[in-house]
């Protein structure tokens, strides 16, 4: 742990701060956007057709007019297993180029607080479980996704650079695995809970006798729904300001054959599931270790069958949505 976390915790208001989420149309910003509409604070998002978030110039442009107060590094390439596997010049390149833009902008532009949200896959291949936020770099990433993941990486330094050097209050949070409205429901390359939750449903509609779940079904993952992640980022962003990141997840995980039976149980297929073992399972096991936001006064609040019924929910009423390409949901 570093240092400066004992004197981590402070009390910064966002009432009547001017709050910029950048990656307002993805899942996690459009998350922490409802959030911060519901308590009134002022938000600001850029559009993707004005702003693109791999072009430095545009960005510091962007951000020296606009003045944020806080800016929310919600803006990222994302995408499941085989995506980042199939992508990697796309992942690194443009996650690099997306948050080292939005930190040194910010920082030019004098924002008084910056949260960069990162995820689990930061942490080495072979972790103690539950992983605690100093595992960082103490050993190889799982390969599928350590293009996305050195990226996150480099997102975490950069925070703790400027706060370092500049002594700017830019904090960064690791959620596990997400799922909930606005995410990317494409059967190959989103992540398992949306993938699945389509394919049930189509198999469903279809009257189909089985459905076929990749890898073994035997990885445990740890899922927040992104509602409640939000409510954490507005948690950090009021009462943590260390140079250390922090997990955010809920503290317990399934295996993919629960989250299997469980989407099956939500979207009401009949028929069977088969394991395809010639696709990856990826690390075996990601929970995170969530103490130290347990220990700052938060937790998470949305059960895993409420949060699922949501997110299908939320896929049954845009359907038009959950078929668009992955890159429309960044930034
Ligand atoms: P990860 O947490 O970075 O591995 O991301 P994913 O959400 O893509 O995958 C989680 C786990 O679900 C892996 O073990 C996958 O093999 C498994 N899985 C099972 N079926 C699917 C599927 O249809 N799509 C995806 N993306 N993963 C699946």
């Amino acid at each position: 742990m570093n240092a400066d976390l004992t004197n981590a915790s402070l009390t910064y208001r966002l009432a009547g701060k001017r709050v910029y989420v950048a990656g307002h149309r993805g899942m996690v910003g459009s998350a922490v956007v409802r959030r911060l509409q519901r308590d009134g604070v002022e938000v600001m998002t850029s559009s993707r057709d004005k702003v693109d978030l791999r072009d430095s110039a545009a960005v510091g442009a962007f951000l020296k007019s606009a003045k944020p107060d806080v800016v929310v590094v919600a803006a990222a390439k994302v995408g499941g297993i085989l995506a980042n596997d199939t992508y990697p010049a796309d992942f690194l390149y443009e996650n690099l180029m997306i948050e080292a833009n939005l930190i040194h902008g910010s920082f030019v532009s004098g924002a008084e607080k910056l949260l960069f949200l990162g995820s689990s896959c930061i942490y080495p291949k072979v972790s103690p479980q539950p992983i605690p936020e100093d595992a960082l770099l103490t050993g190889p990433l799982e390969p599928t996704n350590e293009w996305y993941a050195i990226a996150k990486i480099a997102g975490i330094k950069l925070c703790q650079a400027y706060r370092k050097q500049h002594g700017a209050d830019f904090i960064s949070a690791m959620p596990s695995n997400l799922y909930g409205p606005n995410d990317y429901f494409d059967p190959e390359k989103s992540h398992v809970i949306p993938a699945l939750l389509r394919r049930f449903h189509e198999a469903e509609q279809r009257g189909d006798r089985e459905v076929v779940c990749w890898g073994t079904g035997t990885p445990r993952r740890e899922f927040l729904y992104v509602d409640d992640l939000a409510d954490a980022c507005v948690f950090l962003l009021e009462n943590y300001s260390g140079y250390d990141h922090i997990n955010v997840g809920t503290g317990s995980d399934i295996t993919i054959a629960e989250l299997s039976e469980t989407v099956k149980r939500v979207t009401g297929f009949s028929g069977a599931i088969r394991w395809d073992h010639s696709k990856p399972d990826g690390t075996m096991l990601k929970r995170m270790d969530t103490a130290r936001l347990a220990s700052l006064g938060w937790k998470s609040s949305t059960s895993f069958e409420d949060g699922l019924a949501k997110a299908y929910r939320w896929y049954l009423e845009n359907p038009v949505r959950g078929g668009e390409v992955p890159a429309a949901a960044q930034h």
